[in-house]
This record gives structure tokens, sequence and C-alpha cells, in this order.
């Protein structure tokens, strides 16, 4: 599994629709300062379900779509597609591609893709789990996260041992499970005191 391609759109620096396509081995971005290298790794966090501003480095999450320039006038959406090689079956979605794509309005509206199928955001994050990648994944290394894993709370490096043992899905399914089975319980509780009150 490797990323191919990245296709940007309406995202921070990038009006114009731009493809950077990837090799399976290492690719290196280089530019002058503020020409949008950082923007590049914003978006494929991004597009893989980050939902935090601060990690997005902005104030709010209009900050991610182009908010023009001089020369140029703003946008109304941003659109970020990956395009991941799945040749190893690695992640649970059909075809030796996968591709995820994140929409965004400035209305507020969000929309998530896999393989242009408009899905919700908790089908990209299960897509992702236990490969590394994704939003909790440890294949994006920002500046300072070394420290900050090493630093962390034990239960939170936990979850990134978790990660990379490939359990995180189970442990995410039983939580899901024990949510449902709560629910069932407090509905079995109000039959009860409605029959009760029927008797
Ligand atoms: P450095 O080498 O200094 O870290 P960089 O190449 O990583 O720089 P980025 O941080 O990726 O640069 O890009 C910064 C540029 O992106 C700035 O010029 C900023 O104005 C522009 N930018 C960020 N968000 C938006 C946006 N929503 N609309 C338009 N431009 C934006």
């Amino acid at each position: 599994m490797y990323l191919k391609a990245l296709e940007i759109q309406g995202f921070k620096s990038f009006p114009e629709k731009t493809v950077l396509t990837f090799g399976e081995s290492i690719t290196a971005i280089v530019g002058p300062n503020g020409s949008g290298k950082s923007n590049i790794a914003d978006a494929i966090c991004w597009v893989m379900g980050e939902q935090s501003t601060r990690a997005l480095r902005g104030g709010k999450m209009e900050d991610v779509i182009f908010g023009g320039t001089q020369k140029r006038s703003q946008v109304g959406f941003a659109e970020v597609s990956l395009i991941i090689d799945n040749t190893e079956e690695i992640l649970p979605a059909e075809g030796s591609e996968v591709m995820v794509t994140r929409r965004y309005y400035r209305s507020g509206e969000s929309e998530y893709y896999i393989n242009r199928r408009s899905v919700r955001l908790k089908d990209i994050n299960e897509l992702f789990m236990d490969t590394g990648l994704g939003r909790e994944g440890y294949s994006i290394i920002g500046q300072g996260r070394i420290d900050e894993i090493l630093s962390v709370k034990s239960e939170e490096r936990r979850e990134v041992f978790e990660e990379a043992a490939g359990i995180s899905r189970f442990r995410h399914k039983k939580e899901e499970a024990e949510r449902k089975l709560q629910h069932t319980r407090d509905n079995l509780l109000r039959i009860g005191d409605k029959i009760s009150e029927l008797e």
C-alpha cells in the first residue's frame, strides 16, 4: 500500500485543481518558505478525517478553503482526494486503488466519499483503522509529535501501540457494541416500567 496521488482543489493555497503523483519510494517536497509545502501535509491529514482546526494550523474549519489573494477571489469549497494503492488489499475496500475524497463548503456542509460513493466520516475512520493511516494514525509524524508521543499519558501512548498492533478496530467495535447494549438495557427498563404501569 502506498500513496499514489493527491488531488487538491480550493484547499488553502491551492485554488486550482492540482494533482501530485507519488512513486513507491521516497518523495521530498521542496520550495521556498510559505510556498505551500505544509499545506500539502495538511491536505493529507484533512482528507483522512482530521477534525482539529489546531492540527490543521487554522482557527476554524472554513480556513481550509482558499480565502483569496490580491489577484484571485476566494472559492466556495475545498476538495481533496487521496488515491492509495491497495493491491495488497490492506484497506477493506474494493479495487486495487482506493480513492478517498473530502469536500467542505463555506456553508459548513461536509461530504466524504470512498471510491466516489458518498459515505460518513465514521466509514473513513473505519477504513483507515489499524493501518497506521488516518487521523489517529502514526504514519504522519509532524514536528513535535515524537516528544508528544513520549510525554502523553500512558493510556494515550497505549492507543498508538494498539493502532500499530492492529487491534484498534476491535476496541472500536467493542465500544460500539457496549454502547448498543446499554441502549438496549435502557429500552428494556422503559418497557418494564410500561408493563408494570399496565398491570
Ligand atoms: P515554511 O517553509 O515556511 O514552513 P510552507 O511551504 O510549509 O512554508 P505553508 O505553511 O504550507 O508553507 O503555506 C503557507 C501559505 O499558505 C501562506 O502564504 C498562506 O497565506 C497560504 N494559505 C494558508 N491558508 C490559506 C487559505 N485558506 N487561502 C489562501 N492561502 C492560504
